[in-house]
């Protein structure tokens, strides 16, 4: 058995202030419990990551901290760089400090802090990686249900692991942490890439509430572009059936070949305009379809060589 760690809460917020303040109040009393039940050491902390919110969220942090400095600890980013990388950030600044462990969780109380229990048990018994697990998605809308369902399924199909119904609400270890900060990428998908970490991991089941407050950060449109963040960074089996395709579409022009040239030679050839527009357009839409993926591809190159920095932290507490 491990001895009890120092943990600490990651929480990214955008946006926040309603929630905040019900979240700390939460939060403390499961750090009392688990401090109580000497689960955890005494000196573990929340770090609340500000992701350049446009409301109060980084003035309720501040007085959190001022009435609390020794649990409320904050990060503030310079502009808005999205959940994962406000995650992420928040995750390099408790590896900075003296933990043993993280556990990473939203601002709005979405995900059940009773599982953290669990999650610290698993981490006792040795595992570096804890994944919470919903088990069931009864809050969400049929819609998300569906999308999300067929999100694993195509990231299974692509090759890419990752834990389904799984967020972001996970333990790691300081081990996991230290590989975790190796990767240099700045498209982010830490679904996918905590997983390819590997380590010895283990799974904790729990139910996903609704919002205590605010509304979700994540309209379709940034779920959309999400998704794509995870097949393009995770897979490149796109460009694989691009090729696929293409030599498909060379078989279909030969035997379209072979047929015009028997036809000719059997002397009934016909001016044929419909299939010369038809494999115009079809070929076209090939072409044009690849250079649309391999662009992908490219602007992914292009922004890791520019290895621009992921984000940049403005102040600290
Ligand atoms: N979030 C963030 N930056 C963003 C968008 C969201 O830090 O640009 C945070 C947000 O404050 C929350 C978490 O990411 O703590 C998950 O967002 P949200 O709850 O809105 O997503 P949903 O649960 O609706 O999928
Ligand atoms: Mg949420």
């Amino acid at each position: 058995m491990r001895c009890e760690p120092t943990l600490a809460f990651v929480i990214p917020c955008f946006n926040e202030e309603a929630a905040l303040h019900m979240t700390a109040d939460v939060l403390k009393k499961k750090m009392i419990q688990l401090e109580n039940s000497q689960a955890v050491a005494r000196d573990s902390f929340v770090i609340f990551v500000d992701d350049g919110s446009h409301d109060k969220t980084w003035d309720v942090i501040t007085s959190l901290h001022e009435k609390d400095p020794s649990l409320f600890r904050g990060v503030k980013l310079a502009h808005n760089r999205g959940h994962q990388n406000a995650l992420f950030a928040g995750l390099m600044h408790a590896l900075s400090m003296n933990v043993d462990a993280v556990v990473s969780m939203d601002a709005d109380l979405q995900d059940d802090p009773n599982a953290v229990d669990d999650m610290v048990q698993e981490y006792l018994r040795g595992a570096e990686i804890v994944y919470g697990v919903r088990d069931n998605r009864e809050t969400d809308t049929a819609f998300k249900r569906g999308t999300a369902h067929a999100f694993y399924s195509l990231m299974k199909w692509l090759g890419t692991e990752t834990v389904p119904d799984h967020a972001d609400y996970r333990l790691m270890s300081r081990a996991a942490l230290q590989a975790l900060s190796q990767y240099k990428e700045s498209n982010l998908f830490l679904r996918g890439l905590v997983p390819s970490l590997g380590f010895k991991t283990a799974k904790v089941y729990y139910k996903r509430g609704t919002r205590v407050a605010g509304e979700s950060k994540y309209p379709l449109k940034k779920m959309v572009s999400f998704a794509i963040e995870g097949v393009t960074s995770f897979s490149t089996k796109p460009l694989t059936m691009i090729t696929g395709l293409g030599l498909f579409s060379v078989f279909v022009g030969i035997v379209m070949l072979i047929y015009t040239l028997v036809s000719v030679f059997s002397g009934h050839a016909v001016a044929g305009w419909g299939s010369m527009m038809c494999s115009l357009w079809i070929l076209g839409g090939f072409i044009l379809l690849a250079l649309g993926i391999i662009g992908e591809y490219i602007a992914k190159i292009y922004l890791e060589v520019k290895a621009r920095p992921r984000y940049i932290v403005e102040t600290t507490l």
